[in-house]
């Protein structure tokens, strides 16, 4: 236990050890205020003698410390912690203890997991909807506790002084038991890193919830991130403010004006478009010819889909029934191609067939409609679709 300077709520970030084992890519220390990955924290990192610690993991008891260089069994070593990293982990896991504590005491819900991330921090709780109003409440009460300035302790007890603290959660380890406490707050197990007093925590604030089948999860932060997320939020809301022209208070009512004219304009466009498919249409029609008995619309596009294809055929064959349709388009450097009639007798599905090869192509369909899609390497749309008006003779 003792080789372990992060159990007892000291600010040193600097300290000097032995080396007791060395590995490839570890190293274990004979004391050190590196706190390895758990209880949902991330690791300390930091340099041993000027290299960097990139990892620090428990494994079998032993704390090791992953670098990059080796340092031999005996040496004298000084270890440097990354101490912002450390503080803000401090202010975030204590935090958390905090704003758990205040919704079990509020509304007795229970956390049944927490999650340290580089930007926020949540936790899981086990009820399925929080009220706003809970939420406003809880942090209120988080922030009274901080500003309250209470003491953070940590004492070692057996098992059979446990007993005796009100603790929130059955403990998961039955001997070497570290609580944390808070006096009249919180008492719980716990072997995280934490400041001395909640006043340094600073602030908590719930920056949202998102519900999780049958638990809910809350995202916050706590306190230097409590600044960062009002001084990314304040740039957002600048930069939306110039873009839309609207103060903050009127952000909301300009995005919906916004997303409503789009709206509108969509629709009008879809409008628009169609008007332009039905004078295509029409002027399609105009120059239809005549290939053996059949009469016969046709063109070679350049970038139109399939599907622009299906709705101009289905335009001309609204206008005059009686035609064929045969359209063919490059599009993507590839062809495309449609034969669609509606009251005539041509076979669409054995034409589409016999001009497949021409393009190593695929396509499918009925007697009425069929289409494919080839490469474009060996023919050019124009001659695909006097191919197509051969077959027709
Ligand atoms: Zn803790």
């Amino acid at each position: 236990m003792t080789n372990k300077l992060y159990y007892e709520n000291v600010y040193q970030s600097i300290f000097v050890a032995t080396v007791t084992k060395s590995e490839d890519d570890y190293i274990v220390l004979s004391e050190t205020a590196f706190y390895p990955t758990g209880g949902g924290q991330p690791c300390d990192t930091g340099t041993i003698n000027g290299i960097l610690v990139s990892n620090v993991e428990e494994v079998d008891g032993e704390i090791r410390h992953y670098m990059n260089d080796y340092i031999s069994v005996g040496s004298k070593v000084e270890g440097i912690i990354d101490w912002e990293k450390r503080f803000d982990h401090m202010q975030q896991h204590a935090g958390q203890h905090i704003l758990t504590a205040a919704f079990e005491e509020l509304y007795g819900y229970e956390t049944i997991s927490f999650h340290l991330g580089s930007e926020k921090i949540t936790i899981d709780l086990n009820v399925e909807n929080i009220s706003s109003t809970e939420l406003e409440k809880v942090e209120q009460l988080a922030n009274q506790i901080i500003l309250e300035q209470r003491k953070i302790e940590t004492k070692w007890v057996s098992k059979e002084e446990v007993n005796q603290y009100p603790l929130r959660k059955i403990l998961s380890v039955e001997e070497n038991i570290r609580l944390v406490i808070i006096p009249e707050f919180d008492y719980n197990g716990c072997g995280g890193t934490h400041p001395q007093n909640t006043g340094e925590v600073q602030a908590i604030t719930i920056l949202g919830t998102e519900r999780q089948k049958k638990k809910t999860r809350v995202e916050f932060v706590c306190g230097q991130r409590v600044r960062k997320q009002i001084h990314n939020k304040t740039n957002v809301v600048s930069k939306l403010t110039s873009l839309l022209h609207a103060p903050q208070n009127e952000l909301e009512t300009a995005a919906l004006r916004l997303i409503d004219r789009n709206k509108t304009l969509e629709k009008e466009i879809k409008i628009l478009k169609d008007n332009i498919l039905q004078f295509e249409a029409q002027d399609l029609l105009k120059d239809a010819i005549k290939v053996a008995d059949h009469r016969v619309v046709q063109a070679s596009f350049a970038d139109k889909s399939l599907q622009e294809l299906q709705t101009i055929a289905r335009n001309v064959l609204a206008f005059d029934s009686e035609v064929n349709v045969l359209f063919v388009s490059e599009i993507n450097g590839k062809l495309q191609f449609l034969c669609q009639r509606e009251k005539s007798i041509i076979n669409m599905k054995n034409l589409a067939q016999s001009i497949l090869p021409v393009i190593n192509g695929r396509g499918g369909g009925n007697e009425k409609q069929a289409q494919g899609g080839g490469e474009s390497k060996t023919i050019t749309s124009e001659a695909l679709l006097t191919m197509l008006l051969h077959q027709l003779k």
